[in-house]
């Protein structure tokens, strides 16, 4: 069975008594091209750990190409038709959200990869769920909302660049694999997508300053109309000359804005506040 040909999909789900459901972020992949790009992306994986497969679009793919596949589907419908598309597949149904995603990867066979059309709802938690579960594998391959994906993925001085990119970009070398206009879905959504591979590197931080090191960027992107220095002083409680002092020992000017700095440039602030006395 074809479940990237939009007509045997349709004739699947139909023969179940299936139709899509919008609050679960239900749009399903139906392009040939874009599955073989997501299975390539995760060649050599021997244990895969999807999330939302759906009706296995990618589920019968990737289980055929791997040693071990989890997916991970909260609509009991879908648990019902993966046995059919996908029997390989060992499919639990639950809530991502509230599964320890690290222990489900323990179980699967090294290397290990993780691969998702991201239910759009959740993509900013279920990306920083993955993220910390980052030292269990070896690729991520994600499918989001392109506007989404753009932000993940913007270098310092672009204005799309928030806490969450500089986040990942900290944890992962992150490339493209695909773009997909919205008529590759059924049902199609209003906006396209963007598949992007997420591969694990050190962070360059130490680890015991790996929270204040996040907790900066997040202070700093607080309000990004303001200045760095305006939202740094909010949050530090420190005087306005202190956080002036800071920037400048990192090297950087006094209006500058949180989406303007490099990942060093955030290393540099944090070692220039710890080096500074209380008070
Ligand atoms: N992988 C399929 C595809 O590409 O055609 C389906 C992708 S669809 C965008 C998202 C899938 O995630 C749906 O099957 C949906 O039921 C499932 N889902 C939504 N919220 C979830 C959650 N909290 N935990 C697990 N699965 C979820």
């Amino acid at each position: 069975m074809n479940l990237s040909d939009p007509g045997t999909l349709k004739t699947f789900l139909a023969r179940h008594g299936i139709s899509a459901s919008k609050g679960l972020g239900q749009h399903f992949l139906c392009s040939q091209k874009v599955v073989d790009k997501i299975a390539n992306a995760l060649a050599g994986c021997s244990g895969v750990c999807e999330i939302g497969p759906g009706p296995g679009v990618l589920t019968s793919r990737i289980s055929a190409q791997c040693d071990r596949l989890i997916a991970l589907e909260i609509d009991s419908r879908m648990v019902s038709i993966l046995q059919e598309s996908a029997p390989k597949a060992e499919v639990r149904q639950l809530d991502v959200l509230h599964a320890d995603l690290a222990e489900i990867l323990k179980e699967l066979p090294e290397p290990r990869g993780v691969v998702s059309n991201l239910p759009y709802y959740i993509t900013a938690p279920l990306l920083t769920k993955i993220a910390e579960a980052c030292e269990k594998f070896t690729v991520a391959v994600l499918m989001m909302q392109k506007e989404v994906a753009q932000r993940v993925a913007a270098p310092a001085g672009h204005r799309e660049r928030g806490s969450l990119s500089v986040y990942l970009q900290s944890r992962f070398e992150i490339s493209l694999i695909a773009q997909v206009s919205a008529a590759a879905f059924v049902p199609p959504p209003k906006v396209d997508s963007t598949v992007l591979s997420f591969r694990p590197k050190p962070t360059g931080i130490e680890p015991s300053l790996e929270q204040d090191f996040y907790a900066l960027v997040r202070f700093g992107f607080a309000q990004p109309r303001k200045t760095l220095a305006n939202n740094l002083v909010a949050a530090y409680r420190r005087s306005r000359e202190d956080i002036l002092t800071v920037l400048e020992t990192a090297g950087l000017e006094e209006k500058i804005r949180a989406h303007d700095l490099t990942q060093e440039h955030w290393a540099s602030i944090q070692s220039a506040l710890q080096g500074m006395p209380l008070g």
